[in-house]
């Protein structure tokens, strides 16, 4: 299953300018009822790569702790951070051309957050304003109670909308923090 990896990729060249989300009819029809029958099968894949994200990633250090709950996120400690050379992207080619679509943009991925899991690429791990974006998205799932309701939503804003303009991504944008690089500890290597 893939991904919707793609639906949080984050460009740090995304600036705060807020796109206000009006109730605008449905941009692409067609898309919506494709990404609908969609959703199952990215919420399967979600809740599998947030599993191994519990298992394998790293907790937040107390000044990313302190980002976290600037951006909302009521439970800092569940967050895992998971460092990879690459932002994982849809294997089944169903997901991956729908994911293209809605205009993400996989080469400029730089991070993606699935529940508590936050998967950032080497080298960003640092990078504030990219770990606040993420960590809104953290919250999101939180204020919608998880994976599923989050993700349920999200398929459906993304073809009502665009993925710039899709209510949750114009938020997190509006919640990036900017800040010194905050230091890791010792990385978890992927
Ligand atoms: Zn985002």
């Amino acid at each position: 299953m893939k991904s919707i990896a793609v639906l949080f990729v984050t460009a740090l060249a995304a600036s705060s300018a807020a796109a206000t989300a009006t109730a605008e009819p449905v941009k692409n029809p067609a898309l919506a009822a494709q990404l609908s029958v969609m959703a199952p099968r990215v919420v399967t894949w979600a809740e599998k790569l947030a599993t191994e994200g519990r298992a394998h990633g790293v907790a937040l250090t107390p000044a990313q702790e302190r980002i976290a709950r600037a951006s909302g996120v009521r439970n800092p400690h569940d967050v895992r951070i998971i460092v990879v050379d690459r932002i994982p992207l849809p294997d089944e080619p169903q997901l991956r051309a729908a994911a293209l679509e809605v205009g993400l943009s996989p080469s400029s991925a730089l991070g993606m957050t699935l529940g508590y899991t936050v998967m950032v690429v080497r080298g960003y791990e640092d990078n504030v304003r990219l770990l606040s974006h993420e960590l809104r998205h953290v919250a999101q799932y939180e204020a919608c109670g998880g994976i599923r309701p989050f993700l349920t939503m999200h398929l459906a804003d993304l073809a009502a909308f665009g993925y710039e303009d899709s209510p949750f991504e114009v938020d997190a944008r509006a919640h990036e923090q900017d800040g010194p690089p905050v230091l890791r500890r010792a990385s978890s290597g992927g």
